[in-house]
């Protein structure tokens, strides 16, 4: 049986709604708060597991965090190697304004105080077959990477949200990049339109997974370039989108399935998810593609 380690962020999401952003020096109230579960590590954990994948999540969170451990638990995924820290769960701070648009502030907190002697203890059971999956939203993504590749594991890179640390990171030792085209773009120092055969140029060892929004989604390796349209629904709410994606189309590859069946169940969950507003409660069961 084939386990994915997944290294990532666990983050709580504080929204406020409010009638304008807060301005210096001024004391706001709030017309609306709702706490939710988020972290793009946490949902793609959340994916795997509903889309039938053995996940293990490695995080770290304060002790205002235990909830979403639980949560976790309930839905399958190991957590058993998420470690409890002095520091603050990762929260951000959201103003939605009444036209819509938001200001966010992000704290890292226990996401960024994942050290070595975690990764170490966390591969300690992995080896040859197993897979590391892991984005850019906790410390020591580069070290687990030399780490996981040097147990033998295969990679799976989520570059997201891009930074310029991203480019230092051991890109090399990377199986399969799922990544937007923006991201795409960063990595390969290509034309947006061309971003994903740039990023095959650069990384040749690796497949290259491109989501593309509401035109689909796009696989590439040396013998194939396969294309898949996204789901004709009414998006209402996109946030989890690429998460949902990335956890049913990697759940599916590793179970064996060509690019083209992953492709298509990965945009046949995110076409769900963007049909129902949250983020990790709109990630749709296995159960529901049928
Ligand atoms: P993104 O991260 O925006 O590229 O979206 C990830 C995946 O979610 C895409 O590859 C699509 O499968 C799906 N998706 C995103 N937006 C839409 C939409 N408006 N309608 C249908 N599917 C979507």
């Amino acid at each position: 049986m084939v386990r994915i380690l997944n290294l990532g962020s666990i983050n709580i999401d504080h929204v406020y709604a409010v009638d304008h952003f807060v301005r210096p020096g001024e004391t706001l109230a709030s017309l609306g708060y709702q706490v939710f579960a988020g972290g793009k590590g946490y949902n793609q954990s959340i994916a795997l597991a509903r889309a039938g994948a053995t996940v293990s999540h490695l995080g770290c969170i304060g002790e205002d965090g235990r909830w979403l451990v639980d949560r976790l638990t309930k839905d399958g995924v190991g957590a058993d190697l998420i470690a409890e820290s002095d520091s603050a769960t990762g929260h951000a701070i959201i103003q939605v304004s009444s036209s819509g648009e938001n200001a966010i502030v992000l704290h890292a907190g226990a996401n960024h105080v994942i050290d070595e002697a975690a990764l170490k203890l966390a591969l300690a059971s992995y080896g040859p077959g197993d897979w590391l999956l892991t984005q850019n939203e906790t410390s020591s993504v580069a070290n687990a990477m030399r780490l996981a590749k040097a147990k033998g594991l295969r990679i799976a890179f989520n570059p997201a949200p891009m930074t310029d640390a991203v480019q230092d990171f051991p890109l090399e030792l990377v199986d399969c990049f799922i990544l937007n085209e923006t991201e795409a773009e960063a990595l390969s120092g290509g034309e947006t339109d061309q971003a994903g055969e740039a990023l095959r140029a650069r990384y040749p060892q690796a497949v290259v997974v491109l989501t593309l929004g509401a035109k689909g989604a796009c696989y590439l390796d040396a013998q194939d370039e396969v294309h898949q349209a996204a789901e004709p629904v009414e998006a209402v709410d996109t946030t989890a989108a690429g998460d949902t994606f990335t956890g049913f189309f990697l759940a599916s590859l590793i179970a064996g399935a060509k690019p083209q069946e992953a492709l298509a169940l990965g945009s046949r969950a995110a076409g769900i998810c963007v049909t129902r507003s949250g983020a990790a409660n709109s990630i749709p069961f296995r159960s529901e593609l049928a």
